[in-house]
């Protein structure tokens, strides 16, 4: 992943396409000579101490694939192949858990001598952690249908699912039991991409977002991104009251158990501990 394990890298260089990208009808008829910088980043480990090319990334193959796919899919702006051409790469290559790509332009259509122009990015794959919950209806095809549309959506892969927990409502309105569950997926979406993408999900299911806390045929939660900490004035990552939420931390700490929290600075199952001694005081009062 992104965040654990991008410390090994394999290194591509100067890698010429001759291809047709650019604003001007120049550029796109005659075509122009492009150079590609590319650092991959994976997990070498097993392929080093096997010397097996099958458990590593082919870079005669990347090489091929970037060339082939900067000839067919011809962009106005450096910006738009470095993006597109970068989650080619890593829809295509599994063991590639992110990239750096810089396409340079050394001969850009300017009026003054200059060396080269070139734009870079950093993508990859995003580690997060979902809740999942139901109170409304046939809650277990509500859960099941969302997890179907994790599973088939492009930018994301469906890692892990927890056991589906049978839970009391939490929040003081009076409804049925929900259905709780955490999962584990990875992404290639920003957080605020994710929580729209978790938004249709949720609008597909019928939700209709009336009542706090109240019934609903299904609730996605942001738990964590990486080990980010992010508040806008529609996210909060991580999600606000994790922590004191049974219903949360009880399947994600069957997922994540080691997971510390990066403002609390507990594990998931510490913070599960802890929720669970306080509540035993509590009924023992
Ligand atoms: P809840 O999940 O707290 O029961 P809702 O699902 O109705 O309530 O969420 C209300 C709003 O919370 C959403 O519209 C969303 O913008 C915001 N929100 C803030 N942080 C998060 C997060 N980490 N995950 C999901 N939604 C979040
Ligand atoms: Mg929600």
């Amino acid at each position: 992943m992104y965040s654990e394990s991008a410390g090994d890298e394999i290194r591509i260089e100067g890698l010429e396409v001759y291809a047709y990208h650019g604003v001007y009808p120049e550029e796109r008829e005659k075509g122009q000579r492009f150079q590609v910088n590319a650092v991959l980043y994976g997990d070498t480990r097993r392929a080093g101490l096997e010397d097996e090319l099958a458990l590593s990334v082919d870079y005669g193959q990347v090489c091929l694939y970037i060339d082939k796919w900067m000839k067919e899919n011809p962009c106005k702006l450096l910006e738009a192949v470095a993006e597109k051409l970068s989650e080619a790469i890593l829809l295509k290559y599994d063991l590639i858990s992110a990239l750096d790509l810089e396409i340079r332009k050394p001969n850009a259509p300017i009026p003054l001598p200059f060396g080269c122009v070139s734009v870079r990015v950093r993508r990859g794959w995003h580690r997060a952690y979902l809740g999942i919950g139901s109170n409304l209806g046939d809650r277990e095809s509500y859960v099941n249908g969302a997890m179907q549309a994790l599973r088939t959506h492009d930018r994301i892969r469906l890692t892990r699912v927890s056991e589906l927990l049978e839970t009391a409502p939490y929040g003081g309105v009076e409804q049925d039991d929900f259905l709780n569950g955490a999962l584990e997926i990875e992404t290639l979406l920003s957080p605020e991409e994710l929580l729209d993408a978790l938004h249709e999900i949720e609008n597909e299911a019928g939700r209709k977002r009336t009542l706090r806390w109240g019934p609903r045929t299904l609730d996605l939660d942001i738990l964590f991104y990486d080990r980010l900490v992010y508040e806008s004035d529609r996210l909060v990552i991580p999600h606000p009251d994790l922590e004191n939420r049974t219903f949360v931390l009880r399947p994600l700490s069957t997922l994540a158990p080691g997971y510390r929290h990066p403002v609390l600075e507990k594990s998931v199952k510490h913070l599960l501990q802890e929720l669970e001694a306080r509540e035993g005081a509590q009924q023992h009062r």
